[in-house]
């Protein structure tokens, strides 16, 4: 019987069947399907191969746990790039598109720039399909993110330089005209952990300390011994860290110190240039 009842599944059904929304039911069938989301509604009473159902059934299963997309479909888009994610790494997010902006902005031709904490590798290959007369080097001490990040760089023909380091620590000697990050920055009890996708994220990219500002007052400070001078730290923070990044940077000896807002009207990078 269950032959009979899987012949009468189609695209249609399965999309029916994940329920609301429909959009995260799209983008789970098309992953397991390889097509566009034009392709779902053109072709809706097609029936799937019975694999590829099971496969976007267990999908649908997994979304319905809580499990971040990006996880199941093991992609996300950013700055016009899909890259590879993997519970071993942040998932990209909108409000660090402003971070790579940011960055694009400041950079003169040819600059050297270190993306510290690189993850996925986001931000490291954004800057480098951007704009290839960069020297880019991307820093993270997970060993898994890095795997992550080769795969990213290689999928794109990035030219980024891959190291594994914390933070500084293992960097070849050397300045860079740009430093920048999306460091972890959510303070340890902050009650969103408990929600959404960060439960699935690995702690090590998103816990700052009590404050939540551990990894970046490290990194303000010993940015200066690595920053050409007049070179630029780039900072993602929490949104309501804003003030507080901007006092900490301006304390290690920053200038001109700023901290711009998202998309969403939120404080959300810090900005300042080292005078050493
Ligand atoms: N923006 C993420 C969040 O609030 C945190 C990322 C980070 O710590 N860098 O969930």
């Amino acid at each position: 019987m269950l032959s009979a009842v899987e012949a009468s599944v189609t695209i249609g059904s399965l999309l029916r069947e994940f329920g609301s929304p429909r959009f995260e039911a799209e983008l789970l069938l098309c992953s397991v399907l390889g097509c566009e989301r034009s392709h779902l509604i053109a072709h809706a009473d097609e029936a799937p191969d019975p694999g590829k159902a099971g496969l976007a059934r267990d999908g649908f299963a997994r979304r319905r746990a809580g499990e971040p997309i990006a996880y199941i479909t093991g992609r996300r888009e950013f700055y016009g790039i899909t890259l590879k994610v993997t519970p071993a790494v942040l998932i990209p997010r909108p409000e660090t598109e402003l971070l790579v902006e940011l960055t694009l902005e400041r950079a003169a031709p040819g600059a050297r720039v270190l993306d510290l904490g690189t993850g996925s590798g986001a931000i490291a290959v954004a800057l480098a399909c951007e704009r290839s007369d960069l020297a880019i080097v991307g820093a993270d001490i997970s060993e898994t993110a890095l795997a992550v990040a080769r795969w990213n760089v290689r999928d794109q023909g990035a030219a980024v330089e891959l190291v594994r380091s914390d933070w500084f620590e293992a960097l070849a000697p050397g300045r860079f005209d740009l430093i920048v990050a999306n460091p972890p920055y959510v303070a340890e009890k902050d009650a969103h952990l408990d929600r959404g996708d960060v439960r699935f994220e690995p702690p090590l990219a998103l816990l700052g300390g009590k404050d939540g500002l551990d990894c970046i007052r490290k990194i303000t400070a010993h940015a200066q011994d690595r920053l050409r001078p007049g070179g630029w730290l780039l900072l993602e923070h929490g949104y309501d860290q804003g003030d507080r990044c901007v006092e900490l940077f301006r304390e290690f000896g920053y200038i001109d110190v700023e901290s711009l807002d998202d998309l969403a009207g939120l404080p959300r990078v810090c900005v300042g240039r080292s005078v050493d």
